[in-house]
């Protein structure tokens, strides 16, 4: 059954099951197989720039365009895009929330498709 709730628990959980690493060309995650993580194509990973709200790049961007933000990025309540993927380093210096339960989650963001 479609629901929207479960619609959106199932891509954070393929968001989470991705290496944030991976995100970048460079540095890429060195070790792949005991990281635990997905080694996908850029494609299949959400665009910050556009979750931002400023992808230059529109249709031309190879990262894919479904995350988006619902509060603007400068709001205090605005996500930190990397801990969606496990992949903030630092979350005490990190400005940005980290939110861990999806219900909540879903108030600050939402998946386009
Ligand atoms: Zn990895
Ligand atoms: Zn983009
Ligand atoms: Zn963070």
């Amino acid at each position: 059954m479609y629901s929207e709730e479960s619609n959106f628990n199932k891509e954070i959980n393929f968001l989470a099951s991705l290496c944030s690493k991976q995100y970048f060309s460079f540095p890429r995650c060195k070790d792949e197989h005991t990281c635990g993580k997905q080694h996908v194509g850029r494609v299949y990973y959400p665009c910050i720039h556009y979750f931002l709200g400023n992808c230059k790049y529109s249709f031309n961007c190879k990262f894919s365009h479904v995350l988006v933000s619902r509060v603007p990025p400068t709001s205090e309540d605005a996500v930190c895009f990397f801990s969606l993927m496990d992949g903030c380093n630092n979350q005490t210096e990190c400005k940005k929330k980290h939110v861990s339960n999806l219900k909540e989650l879903s108030k600050f963001i939402k998946f386009d498709r």
